[in-house]
């Protein structure tokens, strides 16, 4: 998982972080500018738009954990919820494509 270090970056996500509970509205999401890849399909972020979406959005989409588990066979609930304890990061960095998933 990429570590997002930005301060404003991180202030503006908790904000956001507590509207974005439950429905999906990732036009709230801050924008991520930043280098890098893609959280969810690992490609580069240069020159493509992309969000900041709050760890705790990211892990519990139903959409991301039905794909991450279809792309790693044996990954099961437990393995994500270990992957999620071990992200000290605040955020994930997704593009534009993915971001129907949050
Ligand atoms: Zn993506």
């Amino acid at each position: 998982m990429k570590k997002i270090t930005d301060e404003a970056f991180l202030k503006e996500v908790a904000t956001k972080a507590k509207d974005s509970n439950v429905v999906s509205n990732y036009a709230s999401y801050p924008p991520y500018s930043g280098s890098g890849v893609c959280d969810v399909c690992n490609r580069s972020l240069s020159g493509v738009k992309a969000y900041v979406v709050p760890n705790r959005v990211f892990y519990n989409s139903p959409k991301w954990r039905a794909r991450f588990k279809s792309i790693n066979f044996m990954a099961t609930d437990a393995d994500i919820e270990r992957m999620r304890n071990l992200d000290t990061s605040q955020g994930s960095a997704v593009c534009e494509n993915c971001i129907h998933m949050f």
